[in-house]
This record gives structure tokens, sequence and C-alpha cells, in this order.
């Protein structure tokens, strides 16, 4: 019989607040200070988990609250949830919670600060990056993985400098600065291996010099991918194009970069963390379009699969899908005329405050049941990695 390892870790909330993790003692002069709300965590956080994680990987479906996973596991299943056939979150997935998702300043959050509170565990302000409320900056998951010798990875299918993938490297007090996250890229140089859109926001020479191979098209993927340290972009393009509209016509583009970066990841014994964003979720529910939104949520489903068979293969791995928020207010209201898929009726073309869900598979996923602030992800996660260096 295997011995179950059980470790009990016990965090104090003042380590993790206030002291341990700004970047710099004074935030950067372009910051302006503002007064905010500030969120303080539970205390004490308490994990006890059967078995630790090496490699981390955090799924976000951008806007994808749990009215798109239904819908899309109801097309899928034609109605029939008890069907095996329904989204891969609802059948692989053992557990289940529920992420809320406010800002400091708003009941409403952005992806910046939605995507902030789980890189950094500080609750900020909408349309920040990388900074608490006060506008300093927190170091951020990727930055933590990198500085316990793990390797880190970033896919995703808008371009590399958007909200999302930005509060994962950079820290700029708004996401419109793409060329100033582009250059916090070079600067942390967190992130190893990165695959999505945004290439006239970087410095492609700088990138070279500092050692990174630099691919432009899905043929790079294949070419460049025993290349340790490098950045692929989708094409020339600021953001790559829908699914629908030619980003998969030689298959899924995110599977594919996750695939890849998964590959990369696996070999580093010290473990890894990799963000993977199903970025379009959102936009499609911004413009209320329910072809786009499946076509999306397809994509996404199948991304997840694949990351789920690698992890299964791996074995040490834990897998964590989410969301920064949901989007659209999508309620499903009975089935469409064509009786392919459900109704949906969009209530806003923006973000909506209602909780997100939360899915985890794999080694440490226990701690993820339950419902808590989005910060709690970060800690949970960050709690894994210095639980895994022991
Ligand atoms: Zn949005």
């Amino acid at each position: 019989m295997k011995c179950v390892l059980v470790i009990l870790i016990l965090i104090e909330s003042t380590l993790l607040i206030g002291q341990d993790l700004p970047l710099s003692a004074s935030p950067k002069k372009s910051i302006n200070q503002t007064k905010s709300d500030s969120y303080t965590p539970p205390s004490p956080r308490r994990f006890v988990v059967k078995k630790v994680p090496k490699h981390i990987i955090l799924i976000i479906g951008d806007g994808s609250g749990l009215a798109q996973w239904s819908a899309y596991d109801a097309k899928r299943t034609q109605g029939d949830h008890t069907s095996a056939n329904g989204a891969i979150v609802f059948t692989d997935f053992p557990v289940f919670g529920l992420s809320f998702t406010q800002s400091a300043n708003s009941f409403i959050t952005d992806s910046g600060a939605g995507a902030t509170a789980m890189s950094t565990g500080q609750k900020s302000q909408n349309g920040m990056i990388g900074l608490s409320a006060d506008s300093t900056p927190f170091k951020t998951l990727s930055e933590i993985a990198h500085l316990n010798n793990k390797s880190t990875g970033i896919a995703v299918t808008c371009e590399l400098t958007h909200a999302t993938p930005a509060a994962f490297f950079a820290h700029q007090v708004s996401r419109e600065s793409m060329l100033e996250i582009g250059e916090d890229f070079l600067k942390g140089s967190c992130i190893d291996v990165a695959m999505g859109g945004g290439k006239q926001y970087f410095d492609t020479v700088a990138l070279v010099k500092a050692g990174y191979a630099l691919g432009t098209g899905e043929k790079a993927i294949v070419a460049l991918q025993d290349q340790k340290r490098r950045v692929l972009f989708y094409d020339n393009q600021p953001a790559p194009p829908k699914a629908q509209e030619g980003r998969n016509s030689m298959g899924s583009y995110l599977e594919k970069a996750s695939n890849s970066i998964l590959r990369t990841m696996f070999q580093n014994p010290n473990g890894s963390f990799t963000m993977i964003e199903g970025s379009q979720i959102d936009w499609a529910g911004h413009d209320n379009d329910s072809v786009y939104l499946m076509a999306e949520m397809e994509d996404f489903d199948y991304t997840i699969r694949e990351v789920l068979k690698m992890a299964k293969q791996q074995q040490n791995t834990l897998v964590v899908v989410s969301a920064d928020h949901e989007t659209g207010g999508l309620s499903l209201l009975g089935w469409d005329n064509d009786g392919k898929q459900p109704a949906m009726n969009f209530s806003s073309h923006h973000h909506s405050g209602i909780p997100v869900p939360v899915f985890a598979w794999g080694p440490g996923s226990e701690i993820f049941g339950g419902s808590y602030q989005n910060t709690e992800i970060f800690y949970k996660i960050k709690g894994l990695m210095e639980l895994s260096k022991h």
C-alpha cells in the first residue's frame, strides 16, 4: 500500500499580506496613490492535501460563467446532462468551487482586476494590472514560480499584452498601456514560453537579445518546440481571429499551443506554472453572439480535454479551471427554434457580478471546493507551490 503523504500547512495571513509580496518598497512614480477598500482575506489558512502537485495549470475562460458552461453542455448533450458526453468540466472534474469576483472599487470587475486577484491575491481596481488597490505592485504566481526555478508558460487567444495574460507578468496602472506591458514582459522575464497575439507590442529584437526564440505563425509551434524559452505569435495582427473565422483552420490553436507549452513545462524537475486562457469567450459575451460563444466554448473545452489528457499521463499535475467574471448576464430560456442549442438570452453587453465556477482535478484539487473570493485562488496555488519545495 502506498504511503499517503498528508501535509498540513498553516499560513498566517499576516505573513502573506503587506510584508511578503510587494516587489518594491515604494510604488512606481507614475502610479497615482489612491484610497480604496483594501481586502483582508480570512485568517489563518489551513490547507490539507493528500499529495502535492509539481505542475500547476490554471485555465481561465474569460467571461465563462455557469450559464456559458451549461449552454455548451446542453448543446453537446442535446439537453441530457446525465449523458457522458457533456462538457469536460462537468464530466471529469471532481472538485467544484465558487469564486466571488468583485474588485476593490466595483461590484462588477473587469479582466484586469479579475486576473490580478487570481495572479497576485490582491483585490485591485478595475483596469489595473498586477497592482493592489493602492497601486503597489505585487508578485504574480508566474513570478513566484520563476523565482523558485519552476518553468512558466502562457497560452492565450488574445494579445499576450491583453488584461488577463498581462496580470501574470506586468504591473501597470492601466491595462491600455500595451507597449509598457510588453516592456514589463521583458523586464520581469518571468515567462519561459508564451503563445498568443500582440506582436506589435513587443520589442522583438530585445526579446531575442534576452535569449528568447521568436516565431510567428502556427508552424513555429512545431519548429521551435525544443527551445526552452520562446515567444510565438499567432500572426502579425493584434489579436488572433475568432475560432469560427480561421483561428482553428488547422485544428484548435489554443489546444496546440497548450500541448506545446506543457511538453516544455513537464521537463522541469522543479515543476511549473502555466496559465491558459480562452480569451474570446468574453468577446462573444460582449457581442451577445451565441454562435461565437459556442464556438469559443467548444475550443476551450477541447483545449481542457487535451490538458487533462496530458495531466493524467504526468500524474503529478493539478488542473484548475475558472473565470475572471461572467460576461453578458447570460440566461438559458428554453430551447431555440432550430432545436440545436438552448435559447440564450443576454441581459447585458458587459460583465456581470455573479460568482463564477472553479473546477479542479489532480493532486491538491481538494482545497478548491467551497466558496471564496477570487484572491483565494492565488493563495491556494501559492500554498501548493510552497509545499512542493519541501
Ligand atoms: Zn470583457
